[in-house]
């Protein structure tokens, strides 16, 4: 479980061929995929018109007496669908409101509407851009600046396709899109890198084709999983099927992150389930590290995401996989809405771990990562205070070194442990006997990716996109003089060394 992070989005659409009510497969399709953004949620249906219904928090339970209200104000065959984690734009209360998917542009009589996974970087170039057309244009999250740069393209070429390929080409950053315009076409794309995922897939009868960030949105549906979408690929859904259509040949960059940490384990990407692919990642880190194998009496997990990848250490290993680590189900609360001395007494409250399983015992804690070291540091802690003899800690996800730029709430160089410590010092600092990551080169075979089919950027400070790297460079260099980092440093007006960045593209 590692530090909490959030991703940006995670988002579900779908038609209905025969004009059938597609409010129902829009909201399980959310609620299987809850885990990719809580703070709000969204749906907006088509029938001739938008109807949308937007709220924080996570996705209701809907009462079998409410059913028919719902049904009744979400009308239409076609629909888009959001959950959301705040990674562009400011986190208060009222922004968060406002920043909630799916989002509506419209000029003259042109309308569509945008639900959005990913984080756009030249986020100030564009925002600069759409006052031009929008003069009153308030900035609040980044599905606003996708869906005005797309109806601005749709209005100067009056053709969805080059409209989307105009967008992939000066859009850069990390984005999975599904939309309607008011002529009801339906649509989904992806950025020239692929670096958020997004699939398509059908009924059996193939009277629905639905767009979702995972497979498992189809799967709670009942849908057939047809394809990943290719990077800079733009896929219509008709009557006639899916018709697909690559606009920008770019390469691909699929976030590495979301096999060792985002995604369900029952999640499909290429020929493997994420849960098959975090096995490996155990195995693997039974290969590297023989010494302290040999050393260790048996293996806990932190639930969830380290459970396979303990699954895989213990195959690997024959060592015994004690369940001693459990959740407290209930226990829900994420861990960076609390302030920091809360922080740390709320990860100590979430996981419940039998002290008599590893009292005088030396123990292989497996994690999916580290972050900013705070729940490792607690649960190695609380390990010694329950006695273990010995604590190791074995992460499936390389040491992460810099910031992500594409999605994932890790903004700065000064926030990442991983960025000025090197795994000794980080055991030393969490606590730990010994801290040992996954080799890049072991995480990458996992996959079953190429690593140039990869964005390794948060472990190698190589980004696939050339503003990011840009910004990274700099930021290092900031970082390494000990300047202070401000947070999502390319949203931000004032700095004028990063001006000098934009004018240089
Ligand atoms: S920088 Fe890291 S977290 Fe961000 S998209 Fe790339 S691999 Fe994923």
């Amino acid at each position: 479980m590692g530090d909490y992070l959030g991703i940006d989005c995670g988002v579900f659409a779908a038609i209905d061929i025969d004009k059938r009510p597609v409010f129902p497969l829009l909201y399980w399709g959310m609620r299987a995929q809850n885990h990719r953004g809580h703070q709000s949620h969204g749906f907006l249906t088509y029938d001739g018109q938008f109807h949308i219904h937007k709220a924080l928090d996570l996705i209701p339970k809907i009462k079998r007496n409410e059913v028919k209200s719902w049904l009744v104000n979400l009308p239409g065959h076609i629909g888009i669908a959001n959950v959301r984690y705040t990674t562009s734009g400011r986190t208060d209360h009222e922004s968060l409101q406002r920043g909630t998917q799916p989002v509506t542009a419209e000029k003259g009589d042109i309308k569509i509407a945008v639900s959005f996974n990913g984080n756009v970087v030249n986020t100030r170039q564009l925002r600069e851009e759409i006052r031009k057309v929008f003069p009153g244009f308030h900035y609040e999250c980044d599905a606003e600046l996708i869906c005005r740069k797309l109806l601005i393209e749709l209005i100067e070429r009056k053709d969805l396709v080059s409209a989307v390929k105009a967008c992939m080409e000066k859009i850069e950053g990390a984005f999975s899109v599904t939309g309607i315009t008011s002529k009801g076409e339906f649509f989904a794309f992806k950025d020239p890198y692929g670096i958020r995922p997004l699939c398509a897939g059908h009924s059996r009868d193939s009277k629905v084709y639905a767009f979702s960030s995972e497979s498992v949105g189809l799967n709670i549906n009942d849908l057939i999983l047809d394809f990943e979408l290719e990077p800079g690929e733009l896929v219509m859904a008709s009557e006639e099927g899916l018709k697909r259509e690559k606009l920008v040949e770019n390469g691909k960059a699929f976030c590495a992150f979301e096999f060792a940490y985002f995604a369900r384990p029952d999640s499909r990407f290429g020929d493997k389930y994420v849960y098959e692919v975090r096995e490996e990642f155990g195995r693997n880190l039974a290969r590297e590290n023989p010494d302290i194998v040999k050393d260790a009496d048996l293996i806990i997990s932190m639930p969830e995401t380290g459970n396979d990848a303990a699954y895989g250490l213990h195959e690997e290993t024959g060592l015994r996989w004690e369940r001693a680590t459990r959740r407290h189900r209930f226990v829900t609360e994420r861990a960076f809405i609390l302030l920091p001395h809360e922080r740390y007494r709320t990860i100590d409250k979430k996981i419940n771990i039998l002290a008599e399983k590893v009292r005088g015992k030396r123990v292989i804690v497996i994690d999916d990562s580290i972050v900013r070291g705070d729940t490792t540091r607690v649960v190695v802690e609380k390990l010694r205070k329950m006695g273990a003899k010995k604590v190791y800690v074995f992460v499936t996800f390389p040491r992460i070194i810099g910031p992500c730029f594409y999605g994932i709430d890790m903004a700065t160089y000064g926030e990442l442990i991983g960025s000025k410590h090197s795994p000794e010092e980080i055991a030393k600092i969490v606590g730990a006997d010994a801290v040992r990551y996954q080799s890049i080169e072991s995480f990458v075979r996992a996959t079953g990716m190429g690593k140039d089919e990869l964005c390794l950027g948060c472990i190698t400070r190589k980004y696939p996109t050339p503003l990011a790297q840009q910004l990274a460079d700099k930021m290092y260099k900031w970082f390494l003089r000990g300047c202070k980092e401000t947070g999502r440093i390319y949203e931000t007006a004032d700095l004028t060394e990063t001006r000098s960045l934009y004018s240089k593209r």
